[in-house]
């Protein structure tokens, strides 16, 4: 019997070296209205899903070349199909490492021979899970996206304030007004490095690039934020005469914008913010160095990575993703990004572009 399930459409990439297991697999999800796809490797699965994403995977874990764990860790590192849910296929003759399972990334496990029900349940368990998730990750994107447009025009009218009644306010309230407009500043920032983020992690983020003198932007980043200085000092050293660089400027004003706020959040009144920036025949370096807390090896690579941030969670302020974006924003444009940092001296946030960009705008 045909399952009318909402589900029914749901596509299955089933991976066994055994093709009688794929058959025995396969037509039966069949008969309950999935889509399957079949493959003998994990080779070809990898291929298959970067081709067609499939809404969940069944994996036997036993397979020469590759096996279950391996395929499944490649899986996870790659961004567009690491949310996809991976059902480990095991035989009951062997004994599967489940831990392993889960820490490769798994979520169950079914055995053979196969308990049709069984296997049924978990494929429908998992896709209804899936379901939900993304349901609630749209949602989620939806509401951080429209947040953008009223904060805009908050800043716009803090930002008109400022202005023009710079002479009727006190100075008192004039800092309000400015405190106020940073606040906001960080908030648009902190939507537009969620939205990136994610854009960039799917891929579907196209580089605009144009020719543009990196300094004068940084320059133009640094008067942007002079309000926020206060009694740090920022300054911009360029050397070498050929500073122009394609890149995509709104994306790359960004990342400057971040590293600076950050240099600027953690250096401490009286500090000091040094920019550099340097360029060779075959590429262009900036630095963004401050004389804030330094931060501990450990964490050097952790926080460029999602939700990435120093000590324990009660002490965290901000999103963690603002270096996340620096770094997918960098690799775009083919560069590197990294941090030399010493505890109790401060940190040098660095980035190094690439000059020469290839056919497909990444390097
Ligand atoms: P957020 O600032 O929202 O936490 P980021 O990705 O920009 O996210 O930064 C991640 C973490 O890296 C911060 O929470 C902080 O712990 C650390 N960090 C970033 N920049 C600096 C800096 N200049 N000095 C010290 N720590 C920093």
């Amino acid at each position: 019997m045909k399952a009318t399930h909402p589900q029914q459409a749901s596509n299955i990439l089933i991976v066994d070296d055994t093709p009688a297991n794929l058959l025995l697999l396969a037509r039966m999800l069949t008969e309950r209205g999935y889509k399957t796809q079949t493959v003998l490797s994990g080779k070809l699965a990898l291929l298959a899903a970067r081709a067609e994403p499939p809404d969940l995977i069944l994996l036997d874990i036993a397979m020469p070349e590759m096996n279950g764990y391996e395929v499944c860790e490649q899986f996870k590192s790659d961004e567009a199909l690491k949310e996809i849910p991976v059902i480990f296929i095991s035989a009951l003759s062997e004994t599967i490492d489940k831990v392993k399972a889960f820490r490769v990334g798994g979520v169950d496990y079914v055995t053979k021979p196969f308990q049709f029900e069984e296997v049924y349940a978990r494929v429908q368990t998992h896709l209804n899970l899936r379901r939900l998730e993304k349901l609630r990750d749209e949602l989620t994107h939806m509401v951080i996206h429209d947040l953008r447009n009223p904060l805009t025009v908050i800043f716009g009218v803090l930002e008109l304030l400022e202005l023009k009644e710079a002479k009727t306010l006190s100075a008192g309230t004039l800092a309000l007004l400015t405190a106020a407009r940073r606040s906001v500043t960080e908030m648009i920032n902190m939507i537009s490095s969620i939205l990136d983020v994610s854009k960039m992690g799917a891929g579907e983020m196209k580089l605009q690039r144009e020719q543009c003198e990196i300094d004068a932007l940084i320059r133009a980043v640094v008067a942007a934020n002079q309000p926020f200085q206060e009694s740090r000092t920022v300054t911009v050293d360029a050397t070498g005469d050929a500073l122009s660089v394609a890149v995509d400027v709104g994306l790359f004003r960004r990342v400057i914008q971040n590293l600076l706020s950050n240099a600027l959040k953690y250096t401490p009144a009286g500090g000091n913010v040094s920019i550099a920036v340097a360029a060779s025949a075959s590429e262009i370096r900036v630095e963004v160095a401050d004389t804030g807390p330094g931060i501990a090896p450990e964490y050097h690579q952790r926080i460029f990575e999602k939700f990435g941030q120093v000590g324990d969670r009660h002490n965290r302020v901000g999103t963690g993703l603002g270096l996340t974006f620096c770094k997918l924003a960098v690799e775009a444009h083919g560069g590197r990004i990294g941090v030399d940092s010493e505890v109790g001296k401060g940190s040098a946030f660095w980035l190094v572009l690439p000059r020469a960009v290839d056919s497909h705008g990444t390097s």
